[in-house]
């Protein structure tokens, strides 16, 4: 799609941040590109319309930039799965291993019905730990996760294969 290299140019790459060696994929800078955001928004809703998917979850913080987007143009409801303490009704937890230490994605209980078909969205995959949890969460509350929706995939590290056979969409790779 001719839409996919316009958006990866728009992506700024950040070398060692936040700590040395890492090579920081920053979208803030596609999202001062009209154009590249709504092509990344767009190729989303093509491929999500029509799905019977009446939830979209996005994970803070960059999830709930892509997310609710896409959640108005396919008609679904939009949750957020926040970082601990965050969310003010009663919570469900879901703990997951980071590089250096743990974190921990929450949902308000109520916010999905059991048999809901859900997808998740974020900016980025790395070693596919958040979208884990994520995942977790939804099906802790008896929702059906269709897939998974990330703008970049870091495929070196390889969190393809933490998702458990679900099936994971994303515009590009990143090296
Ligand atoms: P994972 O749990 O897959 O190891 O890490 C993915 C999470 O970390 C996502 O929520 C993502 O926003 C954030 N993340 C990790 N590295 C980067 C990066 O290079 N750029 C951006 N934008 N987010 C990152």
């Amino acid at each position: 799609d001719p839409r996919i290299p316009r958006i990866a140019s728009s992506i700024r790459v950040v070398p060692d941040f936040p700590k040395k060696g890492i090579m920081f994929q920053d979208i803030t800078t596609l999202l001062l590109d009209p154009k590249a955001f709504k092509d990344t928004v767009d190729l989303f809703v093509e491929r999500y319309t029509g799905r019977d998917i009446s939830v979209v979850a996005g994970v803070e913080a960059r999830g709930f930039i892509f997310g609710p987007p896409i959640a108005l143009a396919i008609g679904a409801k939009f949750i957020p799965l926040r970082k601990p303490r965050k969310l003010p009704g009663e919570v469900i937890s879901e703990n997951y291993v980071l590089e250096y230490g743990t974190d921990c994605l929450e949902m308000h209980i109520g916010a999905v019905q059991p048999g809901e078909r859900a997808l998740v969205v974020d900016d980025l995959i790395a070693t596919g730990g958040t979208l884990c949890a994520a995942m977790s969460l939804l099906e802790r509350a008896g929702a059906e996760v269709v897939e998974c929706a990330c703008v970049i995939e870091l495929p070196e590290l390889k969190g393809r294969e933490r998702l458990n056979g679900k099936p994971l969409f994303i515009l590009m790779e990143s090296h």
